[in-house]
């Protein structure tokens, strides 16, 4: 890349003057100004390359730039660029296509969105007036989008400022061993336990209220909890046993991310509905959507389903999911990210966490791993405190910045980093990635006790 620091000076100036950015205090940031990127780098203007360890927000699962997708893109804004959700489109029947033949059981149909919040807001309508209940049940460690309902099923404190007692939803907690709030010391004990609560949970709501249970395949922005063997296969029980709606929320863990097409595929669970977005088409034009079952799908047979987009299914969007697909299955792309999720990215880890007193735990699969930080092995003490900011917050800003000196843009949520780079990714950029991290690491290490 040509560095070229005026360019990046008016770009920053012209966001700084007009843009109104997400979940920030808009006079105390500092956006970087990007000038490209590819594959797994991107670059500043003034020529600093990073290698780009978060996929974006865990979107770009084929990485930036792939040369097919972005030809595929071309072609289809010179042939169709856009048409109104009621048609029958070439592209957006192939992408329902290639998506339905992927996802697990029966979960045939798809309901097209813009994105994931928009993805989970109609998958709790659907299973509201497929079952007639009002209630949803999700988990405390969530993140399921920005929007209203969406955000109100969130678990983590984003939810706070937006939460409305009109929502209806109830909140419990799922299996997380490290920190365990079942007293468990085993897994067979936290998922025995996380089961006992659930179907507690169900008992003193009142079944009969309940529409479906919500819950992240494997917790992604929560902190990449990998549910110990049978608590989903136990979830889908209770869900069968009471009536409820069971919603598998693959926005971020699904399209190859846990080194399948689905994470649902590594618990062998068919939920009733199944949201995804991101990896749909590595976010290069908005889409998410949600894949229904056949018993949920003749509900909306006859009746009108009562929910629509303007966008539902858009051309652009639609014909880079197909490339995307088409792509990730010629070049083996969930399959590299399952080989070396095992042979470089786990052992990398936990080679670090041998080394590094900062690393309480190393978790996760295929091209989905948190680091969680710590104060103190032996207590478990999160080197920052749950939701901590500014001061409080100056040990992981410290971890950032190394990272970012050394190359890497890391992903930070509290306490933990997660290493989640393109399902594409080769072994030498993620041995380099694993090299700026010891660094950054190092520099965590100094606020430990
Ligand atoms: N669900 C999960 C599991 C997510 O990780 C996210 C975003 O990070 C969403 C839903 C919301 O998706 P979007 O930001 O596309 O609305």
């Amino acid at each position: 890349p040509q560095p070229n620091p005026d360019a990046g000076a008016a770009v920053k100036a012209a966001d700084r003057a007009h843009v109104f950015h997400s979940w920030s205090a808009q006079e105390l940031i500092d956006p970087l100004a990007v000038a490209g990127a590819e594959g797994s780098y991107f670059w500043d203007y003034d020529g600093t390359r990073y290698l780009d360890f978060t996929s974006g927000l865990v979107f770009t699962n084929i990485g930036y730039q792939h040369p097919k997708v972005v030809a595929a893109i071309q072609e289809q804004a010179g042939t169709l660029t856009t048409f109104a959700p009621a048609f029958a489109i070439e592209a957006r029947s192939e992408a329902a296509r290639l998506i339905a033949e992927r996802t697990p059981g029966d979960l045939d149909k798809i309901f097209f969105t813009n994105g994931g919040a928009d993805a989970i807001e109609h998958a709790v309508r659907m299973a509201r007036l497929h079952t007639g209940r009002p209630k949803v049940l999700s988990a405390y460690r969530s993140y399921h989008g920005g929007t209203q309902q969406a955000i109100n099923v969130t678990g983590d404190p984003r939810r706070w400022p937006s939460d409305s007692g009109t929502a209806g939803v109830v909140h419990f907690w799922t299996p997380f061993l490290y920190r365990s709030r079942f007293y468990a010391e085993t897994e067979e004990q936290e998922c025995a336990r996380a089961l006992e609560h659930l179907e507690t949970t169900i008992a003193f709501e009142g079944p009969g209220t309940i529409a479906a249970i919500v819950l992240e395949t494997i917790p992604g922005t929560a902190g990449i909890m990998v549910p110990p063997p049978g608590y989903l296969a136990g979830v889908r029980e209770l869900c069968d046993k009471y009536g409820i709606v069971f919603v598998l929320d693959e926005v971020m863990a699904g399209f190859g991310r846990t080194g399948e097409w689905f994470a649902a595929d590594l618990f062998g669970v068919v939920p009733d509905l199944m949201t995804f977005a991101k990896g749909v088409n590595s976010g290069y034009v908005p889409l998410g959507g949600v894949a229904v079952s056949g018993r949920i799908a003749e509900t909306f047979g006859k009746r009108p389903y009562p929910g629509g987009l303007t966008y539902s299914g858009h051309p652009l969007a639609c014909a880079a999911a197909v490339a995307t697909i088409n792509v990730m299955e010629e070049e083996g792309i969930v399959a590299n990210a399952k080989r070396l999720g095992a042979a470089v990215v786990e052992p990398g880890l936990r080679e670090l966490a041998a080394r590094h007193p900062s690393v309480g735990e190393v978790r996760g699969v295929g091209m989905f791993w948190a680091l969680d930080l710590v104060k103190d092995r032996e207590t478990r003490e999160p080197l920052v405190p749950y939701n901590a900011a500014g001061e409080a917050n100056a040990p992981m800003a410290a971890f950032g910045a190394a990272a970012r000196q050394h190359g890497l843009w890391p992903f930070i949520n509290m306490n933990r980093s997660h290493v989640v780079p393109p399902c594409n990714v080769s072994e030498a950029e993620l041995k380099e990635g694993l090299a700026a991290l010891d660094a950054a690491l190092s520099v965590a290490d100094t606020y430990t006790e």
